[in-house]
């Protein structure tokens, strides 16, 4: 979590399942005042993994087991990212990385020191000394 250029804080949240969007849910009864975006590995919005099992047996589909459809997203002005593993997170410099070749986090922290090394990456704004 950051402060961006313009007040409003950041939140990012790694990892789309049960706890973390409940914590999200939480969150917005509080307040409004995050920028918030999800990156999850998997291709669907919040769903109840507890029911996967009815869902690998074949008596329920992943529509009836989502807990948060994509308007629930939109709705909260939530930028959802399926689909996308985050390799690191770089509390230090701002960035988590989305792609990255396999490494311990260690030599992953030690490659990020070389900007450019990895494609894609969202980053927030350095001016803060706020973490994540
Ligand atoms: C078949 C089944 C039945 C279950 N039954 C019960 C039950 O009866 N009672 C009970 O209490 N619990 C049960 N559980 C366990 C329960 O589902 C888990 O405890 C709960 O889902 C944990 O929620 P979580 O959000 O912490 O983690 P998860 O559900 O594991 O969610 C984490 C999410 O983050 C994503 N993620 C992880 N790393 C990254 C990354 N680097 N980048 C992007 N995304 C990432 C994962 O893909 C996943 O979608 C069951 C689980 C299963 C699979």
């Amino acid at each position: 979590m950051t402060q961006t250029t313009y007040g409003r804080r950041k939140l990012v949240l790694v990892g789309n399942g049960m706890a973390g969007v409940g914590a999200l849910e939480q969150i917005l009864k509080l307040t409004r005042s995050f920028d918030i975006s999800v990156y999850g590995e998997e291709p669907y919005p919040n769903y109840n993994r507890i029911q996967l099992s009815y869902m690998l047996e074949g008596s329920k589909q992943i529509d009836e087991i989502i807990l948060n459809d994509r308007s629930w997203y939109r709705e909260n002005g939530i930028e959802l990212h399926t689909g996308t593993r985050i390799k690191c997170i770089d509390t230090t410099e701002k960035f988590i990385y989305r792609t990255a070749r396999s490494a311990s986090f260690p030599a992953c922290t030690a490659a990020l020191r070389r900007r450019g090394s990895y494609g894609k990456s969202q980053m927030w704004p350095r001016n803060t000394t706020s973490k994540p």
